[in-house]
């Protein structure tokens, strides 16, 4: 008997674990792939956190807890969890990543710099913006490793007295008695409360609220520096490119072992799939889009892909996430719809939903995310 089970143990789940463990609670987690896998959303080595957040400035207090936690728990668990190199987000100066990032600096007081394309080009040769375009610059921008998030919260989980299984898919669950029985292929459980945090899979568990939910194959690419160093931590940020078809090209400092190149990636441009029958191979025309992309911006990294991997993004029609307690039942936190921009909130989404299952609410501004909201409605 559990006081929470934690289905999916991906990034969110798996802080939401370490999360209600510290805080006294039995928890029970389940994870249908083992520890830190490749076949969801979270892995692939690196993802952008970024302060100045284009997307909406309400994302900010959350964000700023998040870079408190992350620094936290990478020491609890002794490993690197925030590297912050700096962060590029470029554009014409209407484009949204723009617009947007601008706002939020203004709005929070966010320290950053307004740099025209010649500025640019100059701090970072590797990078060759076109006339008229224009990048924020902000400090504290930098990376996670998803991979390593997972494994810290789960390790720190584990030491509060979670208990946790691998490799075992929940099946089914069911209101019964005060609580729930969640079902996998070897054992039944009993617990009072259900933290839903399936990642591409929820869509399965959420009935009208899942059906909003689209899930979208986006492949990353690994690609061999014309000179590592040029690209290493300290000598690159992250660097965010808009564009007028909102392929939004985005790449990361080189990190880790140079046989296994430099990662850059497109935001939002995904095909609509499903989760079990995806294809995981990434096609040559594929790396061909993406070589061309890299020619016209970042030339020395134009060369040979070294590799490619296929990650899920779990859209929601307004792209904000679905984070709250469920519509129909207040004895389950719905943590979903991350809609390809999550894991830099990974710690501070952990803790919200340790609160709204413990303490059935949260302080932090959650209300973007609310599960009853209309944008999810309207296409429920
Ligand atoms: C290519 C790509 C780039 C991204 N870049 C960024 C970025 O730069 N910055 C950023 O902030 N975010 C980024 N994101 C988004 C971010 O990675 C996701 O929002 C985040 O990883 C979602 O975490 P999750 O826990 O919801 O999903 P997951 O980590 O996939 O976890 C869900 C888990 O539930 C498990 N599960 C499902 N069904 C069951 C079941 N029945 N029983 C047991 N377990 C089950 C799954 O196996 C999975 O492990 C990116 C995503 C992708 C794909």
């Amino acid at each position: 008997m559990a006081d929470v089970a934690v289905i999916g143990l991906g990034g969110m789940g798996s802080a939401a674990a370490w999360h209600l463990a510290r805080r006294g609670a039995t928890v029970v987690g389940f994870e249908r792939f083992p520890e830190a896998h490749a076949l969801g959303s979270s892995h692939g080595e690196s993802r952008v956190i970024r302060e100045a957040y284009f997307e909406d400035p309400a994302y900010v207090p959350l964000l700023r807890r998040a870079y408190d936690l992350w620094e936290e728990t990478g020491k609890a668990s002794q490993t690197t969890l925030l590297t912050l190199c700096g962060g590029l987000m470029m554009g014409r100066p209407d484009d949204d990543v723009v617009v947007g990032s601008t706002a939020s600096a203004r709005r929070w007081g966010i320290a950053h710099e307004v740099l025209d394309a010649g500025e640019i080009h100059h701090r970072w040769p590797q990078l060759t913006p076109a006339e008229g375009l224009v990048g924020l610059y902000e400090h504290r921008s930098g990376f996670v490793p998803p991979e390593a998030s997972v494994r810290a919260h789960a390790a720190l989980a584990r030491r509060a007295g979670a208990e946790l299984h691998f490799e075992t898919a929940v099946t089914g669950w069911h209101r019964e008695g005060q609580g729930f029985r969640v079902e996998t292929a070897e054992r039944d459980v009993h617990a009072d409360r259900l933290v839903l945090a399936a990642g591409s899979w929820a869509g399965r568990w959420l009935g009208a609220l899942g059906a909003a939910l689209t899930v979208r194959r986006v492949p990353m690419f690994w690609f061999e520096a014309d000179d590592w160093s040029r690209y290493e931590v300290g000598r690159l940020p992250v660097h965010v490119w808009d564009d007028p078809e909102r392929l939004r090209l985005y790449g990361f400092p080189a990190h880790g072992d140079p046989a296994g190149g430099v990662k850059v990636a497109f935001f939002r441009a995904g095909g609509e799939c499903d989760p079990d029958e995806v294809d995981r191979v990434v096609g040559d025309d594929e790396v061909d889009a993406m070589r061309r992309h890299l020619a016209a911006r970042v030339p020395g990294l134009a060369g040979r892909c070294l590799d490619a991997r296929v990650c899920l993004y779990t859209d929601s029609p307004d792209e904000h996430f679905v984070l709250g307690t469920h519509p129909e039942d207040d004895r389950i936190v719905v943590a979903a719809g991350f809609s390809g921009h999550g894991f830099k909130f990974v710690p501070v989404v952990g803790e919200i939903c340790a609160d709204l299952t413990l303490a059935g609410h949260t302080e932090h501004p959650v209300e973007l995310f609310s599960p009853t909201r209309a944008a999810l409605r309207s296409s429920g």
